[in-house]
Order: structure tokens, then C-alpha cells, then sequence
């Protein structure tokens, strides 16, 4: 079905990275660098991420650059249901009738009735929702399946993907390891990798980001002791452990520095001021020749502003959760949402 692929004539933007699996970068918005697809041409292929619905053509014709066809994609696979990762399922779904679709419980109903996500997201991003995203199309309800605590993708030829539960970044967040090498796709439980510098950035948005969680994730990741980590946002790491520990270092000095501004002053631009002034000197700034577009649009998805408001959001939360313990001492608080 795939031989006869040339690597070396592989168009830009696709990058082999052994054991039959290629990134293929989904240009969002229209800039490299951004947000990466990972196809992996096993027995039954399977895609890891779908990008935005602008990037969903560009997907799919990078997919049949590499020699499969659209009956033959077994199975699309999101680590979350950010409209960066999942906002073109229902169009690349569309494209490759055959696939099952693979996604955390807590996202499933939303794929097949993004109707309510998008209200939010338009709330959020306004009008440049259009521009950075696209308008996210349901999903047949009939061709979801949603895994829990873990679960399963089956590559074909013995080969699978395990599905991970790992919140923190997202309550419908999972990590996916490849049995055939220890690969592991973080989506944006590390946060996002930036190649040009190898530094590694928090992505902490409201109304999910839970540091305790969080925290949950990156031992799970450290006893999982992948290969390679694969980012979502952007490219594969091998730089496994210095790379996580980079990782949890970079949450507790963005949710230290909003603390203890949330601590002076409640408002969110005391903050972000505070942020800018004490943690972004961490970061290495980029070399010449980096494109300063995609830098821009990777801040918007990484951003201070939106890291900021997910770090406070959670703090107001564990405030509200430990005053309504001790109003109620002897109450073991139960299911919460
Ligand atoms: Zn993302």
C-alpha cells in the first residue's frame, strides 16, 4: 500500500522519524512550526492529531504524499480536544471514511457536538477564532471511541498505541506510548517545545489547568521512561528526562510568581506583569532566522495572558475548595464536577 515512497522526495513540512512514522506539519493558521500531526504507516495506520479545521487539507494531502489512500486510514487519534489538536476531526473524519476516532471520554461528546465548545471559543478568541482555528464540524457519534483511565489503538502487525489518562493541561488529555518503541506523544501535558531554542514552556489555560494534576502527569510520564517525546507543539524530543524535569520546573515558577502576585493584588494584570518581569527572562531568545510569525502565533497559544488566567482561575478554586472544607469539616466533599 506505502512502498515506493520516496523519503528523500517527501514534500516540506513531512519529516521521517523511523519505525514508519512521519510528522507532518499542519501549518495552522497558514505558519510552519506551530502544530504537528504524527502519521504513523503501520499495518493499520493511524494519525495522532488532527490540527485546526484550516489545517485539515493540508493533513490530508500530506497523508496521501505518503502513500495512503482515503479507505485505508485505520484510526485518527487526539490527545485532547483543544481546537489546535482536535478543531478539524469532523472534516479529516470526513476524508478518510474508514477510521475510527479515538479520543479521552471526558472530549467524546463534544467531537460529535462541538456546538458548545465553539460558543466558548468564540467567546475566547473573538474574531480570530476564524483565522487561527476554523469552525470545528461534528463527528459521526457512531465512529467515537472514548478510553478512560487507558485504553488501546491497534496498529496492526502486534504494534499498538496505549492510551495514558493524563490531566492537568486538560481534563480530556491523554498520552499515547507506541509499543513498538517507546515513543511517547505528550500532546501539551509538558507544555510546548520550541526547537529553535530547546526551551520547554508551561500551557496552562483556564478553565482546566490543575497543577496537582499536572504534576500527576509528568511522574506518570517519568515511570512510562519513553524514547522520545513527541510534542504536539513542536517535534519529537529525545532529550527524554532533562526535558521533563525542565518541564515541572517551568510549572512551579509560573504558578509561584501568579501566586504570590494573586497574593498582593487579585487582578490579573498585576500577574501578568509579574510573569513578564520575573519568569520570561528564563527563556532563551530566538536566533536570527527564526520565523517571527509562527513565534507570534505560538505565543498566542502559550501565551502569558491565557497561562496566567489558568494558573489563577485554579488557585481561586483550591482557595474555594479549602473554605468550603472548613466550613464543613466533617464533609469528605464527595463528587465534585
Ligand atoms: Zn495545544
Amino acid at each position: 500500500m506505502h512502498d515506493g515512497v520516496d523519503a528523500t522526495a517527501l514534500p516540506d513540512g513531512i519529516t521521517p522519524l523511523g519505525d514508519e512514522i512521519y510528522a507532518i506539519d499542519t501549518m495552522m493558521a497558514g505558519y510552519p512550526g506551530i502544530t504537528s500531526s504524527y502519521l504513523i504507516r503501520s499495518e493499520r495506520p493511524c494519525v495522532v492529531e488532527v490540527g485546526t479545521a484550516g489545517s485539515a487539507e493540508v493533513l490530508r494531502d500530506g497523508i496521501a504524499a505518503l502513500g495512503i489512500g482515503p479507505d485505508d486510514l485505520a484510526t485518527i487519534v487526539v490527545t485532547h480536544i483543544h481546537l489546535d489538536h482536535a478543531g478539524g476531526m469532523g472534516a479529516v473524519a470526513g476524508m478518510f471514511p474508514n477510521a475510527e476516532v479515538v479520543v479521552h471520554e471526558r472530549g467524546a461528546r463534544h467531537l460529535a457536538s462541538p456546538e458548545r465548545l465553539m460558543r466558548s471559543a468564540r467567546m475566547v478568541w473573538g474574531d480570530r477564532l476564524d483565522v487561527l482555528f476554523g469552525e470545528m464540524s461534528p463527528t459521526d457519534a457512531a465512529r467515537i471511541r472514548a478510553v478512560g483511565a487507558t485504553g488501546s489503538v491497534d496498529l496492526g502487525g502486534g504494534r499498538s498505541l496505549t492510551t495514558h489518562y493524563a490531566p492537568g493541561h486538560a481534563k480530556h488529555h491523554v498520552g499515547l506510548v507506541d509499543s513498538a518503541n517507546g515513543d511517547l506523544y505528550v500532546g501539551d501535558a509538558l507544555g510546548v517545545y520550541n526547537a529553535y531554542t530547546g526551551d520547554v514552556r508551561p500551557a496552562t489555560p483556564p478553565p482546566d489547568f490543575d497543577l496537582d494534576a499536572a504534576l500527576t502527569s509528568l511522574r506518570l510520564f517519568d515511570d512510562i521512561a519513553p524514547r522520545r517525546l513527541m510534542f504536539s507543539h513542536f517535534g519529537a524530543v529525545d532529550t527524554v528526562e532533562e526535558t521533563i524535569v525542565r518541564a515541572r520546573e517551568e510549572l512551579h515558577a509560573w504558578v509561584d510568581a501568579v501566586r504570590e502576585a494573586h497574593a498582593d493584588a487579585p487582578d490579573l494584570d498585576h500577574a501578568v506583569a509579574m510573569v513578564r518581569d520575573r519568569v520570561l527572562g528564563r527563556y532563551r531568545p530566538l536566533p536570527e532566522g527564526a520565523p517571527a510569525e509562527t513565534a507570534q502565533v505560538m505565543d498566542v497559544l502559550s501565551g502569558v495572558e491565557g497561562n496566567v488566567a489558568g494558573i489563577t482561575h485554579w488557585l481561586d478554586r483550591v482557595a474555594a475548595e479549602q473554605a468550603e472544607k472548613q466550613r464543613n469539616p466533617g464533609d469528605t466533599g464527595g463528587p465534585t464536577a
